[in-house]
């Protein structure tokens, strides 16, 4: 049974399906997922033992209808982004990848052949894949990447450094974008290939239960085979960050509702100056604004959604969706840890957990900065990220 902030009856805005995916999605992150996050966070360990699990409900590649996937709207591919980070980021953040940066782009720029051979298993979660974008010196400005294969006979000979990949050193592969003389291509390489290594990045407090590496080729030989014969140029990965993007919008959105729902909780029971701190009129305005930031947002989430579901969408409005989202998370994490006094900072509570994951969140796919210049762009058709054009 959810109890969730619902004030506009959105959920009455669902389809029957959206509903019953919701349902499910929900339960299985109340009941796996909640009781065990915690422990998997503190000690820095992605909970691996969950991806079967997501497969088996249809909860990777879910949009597909084909090679296994469940053919689910984009809305309901939604839903299952937010309640996942209603349990962890780390975890959401494993599906966006595996769905958003490995199915997608092997469904629309791979061969037939690439097809067969990897989406079943990324779908049923036998597989399990990264992207690698981010360079150590390319980060918002992917498209300076060193990272560079040259052709050679029925082959490509791959170099470079791939940093904050999510997945690395759990893949089975990769699909990894380099330089090539004819603009940006994407190749698919396999965990077993040699010259390519996958050291995981260590340290981390945010994301801690979610998997980040470096990916390290060193001439590994890539078989045109595995070249993505349908992407080339800069468009194809930001094609790929498009649809990730979506689901971050939507995945914010479980962060901020169970800190949301832990706050009014906490509020409502610690007493102080003998009575529930619910009833200040200073907490009341924070969980007045938590409430009504969590509706636009959803409202947000939605639309974006049933515009995408009907081709209408533009990637302007996913960026604004990513933004807003994110940021409105964030702003409720912080206040709902203040709410919490010293709890806030217990991982007895979710919401440091959130808060510091959403920092990581607030970074990737564009960060809170590039995806506000894009709605510039939007707005004035001057482009404002580089000052050299
Ligand atoms: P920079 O680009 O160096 O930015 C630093 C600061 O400068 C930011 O505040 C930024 O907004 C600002 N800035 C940069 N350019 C401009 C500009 N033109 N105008 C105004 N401000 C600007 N990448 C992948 O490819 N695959 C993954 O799976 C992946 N997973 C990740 C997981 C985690 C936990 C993290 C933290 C990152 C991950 N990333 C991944 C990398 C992520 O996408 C990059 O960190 C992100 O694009 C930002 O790049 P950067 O860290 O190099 O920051």
């Amino acid at each position: 049974m959810r109890n969730y902030p619902d004030f506009l009856k959105i959920e009455d805005l669902l389809t029957e399906e959206e509903r019953l995916v919701y349902d499910t999605v929900h339960d299985f992150v109340s009941n796996e997922v909640k009781p065990i996050i915690a422990d998997y966070f503190e000690r820095g360990e992605f909970p691996i033992h969950l991806v079967k699990q997501l497969g088996e409900l249809g909860f990777l590649g879910s949009t597909l209808s084909e090679y296994g996937g469940a053919g689910l709207s984009n809305v309901a591919y939604g839903l299952i982004n937010q309640e996942l980070e209603r349990g962890d980021s780390g975890l959401r953040s494993f599906v966006s990848v595996q769905s958003s940066l490995v199915i997608y782009p092997i469904y629309e720029f791979g061969s037939e052949e690439q097809k067969k051979k990897y989406l079943p298993g990324l779908i049923d979660g036998n597989l399990i894949g990264c992207f690698g974008l981010t360079e150590p010196d390319f980060g918002s400005n992917p498209g300076g990447m060193k990272t560079y294969a040259v052709k050679k006979g029925d082959k490509w000979i791959l170099n470079g450094t791939k940093m904050w990949i999510t997945n690395a050193s759990i893949a089975d592969i990769a699909v990894v974008w380099a330089k090539t003389e004819e603009g940006i291509q994407g190749f698919i390489v396999e965990k077993d290939m040699p010259g390519f290594s996958a050291p995981e990045i260590k340290h981390k407090l945010s994301l801690r239960a979610s998997v980040t590496g470096e990916l390290i080729f060193e001439d590994v030989e890539v078989p045109e085979g595995n070249r993505l014969p349908l992407a080339k140029g800069l468009k194809y990965p930001l094609m790929c960050l498009t649809q990730a993007r979506y689901g971050i919008g939507w995945g914010a959105l479980g962060a901020a509702i169970d800190c949301y729902l832990t706050a009014v909780d906490y509020a409502k029971t610690r007493i102080q100056f003998d009575v529930p701190i619910a009833r200040f009129q200073l907490v009341q305005k924070k969980l007045a604004d938590m409430l009504t930031e969590i509706t636009k947002a959803q409202l947000l989430a939605l639309q974006v959604g049933r515009l995408k579901d009907s081709g209408k969408y533009s990637h302007y409005m996913i960026s604004m969706l990513k933004m807003n989202n994110v940021r409105m998370a964030l702003d409720i994490a912080r206040t709902a840890r203040d709410i919490l006094g010293a709890n806030g900072i217990s991982l007895e509570y979710p919401v440091i957990r959130h808060m510091v994951n959403l920092e990581s969140v607030k970074t990737y796919e564009g960060t809170e900065d590039i995806h506000t210049l894009i709605l510039g762009q939007y707005i004035t058709g001057f482009q404002a990220f580089s000052l050299l054009k």
